[in-house]
């Protein structure tokens, strides 16, 4: 791990400010180590650690711009040195908000902080520093800038410029990274919608029927052992309407299977239309259709039935050489105790169904009496 090493190199000379500094080196380090320690750093602490580190520095900016100030220290330095402050809580800032939304780790953030104080230390505090002696010595604020700036022209200047540089592709690529880290977390969060989406319309087109658009007989089964699972309560329980097309072998044997096709989609667009939202209406196959309904119980549904078997026994659809009189058999049954299974409800409603068509179709059967427990 890197840890800022405090040496004399880094001295000032000005008692706060060294000071200070110091105060930033230790937290920066203490920062490092929770990053580079085995335990997990939690969002909290880390977010804590990044409080009182900015907090801290904006305390230490504010106190050297007034020392710059209240020293006279020429205006150019000032600003340059002003802006350098700017930077640094912006990119710190901007670095802190990388680690947050998981762009960048923390590691990121620590390098940045430990090696911009090192470079601002060495380069423009000791500058300012040295200008401060050179008043203190008796030049103006301008001789001063200008003789420092002659020094550090022939020295530091160059590896100044080159740290800089070399800082400045580091914070670029910093950028890039988390912007390529977002785009990424962008995409990837994208594709996860569009499989989700794609999940959805897979499981929806398992449990439809194609040609009524109504539920199948897998989406009868999964909402019929749902229900099961749910205690059995003989005042309101789980009815089942099971409803056959009368003679409708006929019309597919004069008409065709299309026109045998369009009178399942009436029915079942009938049948849809007249139950209530909860009730639930699935095609089992053929000319079979169900209507399941939870928290009912036989009397309504026989109502139901007869208001069903009522409205398509109104149908009159035409075809080139034939008309399809509407007519349904409808088998009624209610969940009982005796049933085990979802399957012994669905019997039972076969049964009534059974009953129905032996007694002349177009009717209601029903094997269970009203007042059964
Ligand atoms: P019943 O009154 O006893 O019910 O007589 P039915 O003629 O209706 O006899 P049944 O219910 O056994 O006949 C169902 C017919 O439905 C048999 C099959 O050819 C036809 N069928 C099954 N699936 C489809 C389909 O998707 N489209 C069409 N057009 N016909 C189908
Ligand atoms: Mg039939």
């Amino acid at each position: 791990m890197l840890t800022f090493k405090w040496n004399k190199s880094y001295t000032t000379n000005i008692a706060t400010v060294d000071e200070q500094h110091k105060m930033l080196v230790s937290m920066i380090n203490k920062l490092g180590e929770s990053i580079y320690s085995q335990e997990v750093l939690s969002p909290e602490i880390l977010d804590k650690y990044f409080e009182n580190l900015a907090l801290y520095a904006k305390v230490h900016f504010k106190d050297e711009e007034t020392y710059m100030a209240e020293h006279n220290i020429d205006s150019r330095h000032q600003e340059a040195h002003k802006r350098a402050h700017i930077m640094f809580l912006e990119e710190a800032s901007k670095l802190y908000d990388g680690v947050k939304n998981k762009l960048i780790g923390p590691e990121f953030l620590f390098h940045f902080l430990a090696n911009w104080i090192s470079i601002h230390i060495l380069g423009t505090d000791k500058i300012l520093a040295k200008q401060i002696a050179a008043i203190q010595n008796g030049s103006t604020p301008q001789e001063a800038f200008n003789s420092v700036q002659e020094i550090v022209d022939e020295t530091v200047a160059p590896l100044l410029f080159a740290v800089n540089q070399l800082f400045t592709r580091t914070t670029n690529m910093n950028h890039k990274l988390m912007s390529l880290n977002k785009s990424l977390e962008e995409q990837v969060t994208l594709r996860t919608q569009e499989l989700q989406q794609v999940n959805n319309t897979l499981k929806a087109m398992a449990l439809t029927d194609t040609l009524t658009k109504l539920g199948n007989r897998r989406a009868a089964v999964a909402y019929l052992q749902n229900e099961w699972k749910k205690p059995f309560d003989d005042r309101v329980t789980l009815t089942c309407i099971m409803i056959d097309v009368d003679k409708f072998k006929h019309v597919n044997d004069t008409q065709g299977h299309e026109a045998g096709d369009k009178v399942l989609a009436l029915v079942a667009n009938t049948i849809r239309d007249s139950v209530r939202n909860d009730d639930f209406v699935c095609r089992l196959g053929g000319d079979e259709l169900v209507v399941l309904s939870n928290n009912t119980n036989l009397v309504y549904i026989m109502q139901l039935a007869e208001h069903i078997r009522s409205k398509i026994s109104k149908i009159r659809m035409e075809f080139p050489s034939d008309v399809w009189e509407g007519s349904v058999s409808l088998g009624v049954a209610q969940r009982d105790k005796t049933q085990k299974t979802y399957i012994d409800l669905l019997k039972k409603a076969d049964e009534g169904l059974y009953k129905a068509k032996e007694n002349g179709r177009n009717q209601i059967g029903c094997v269970q009496s009203f007042g059964f427990q």
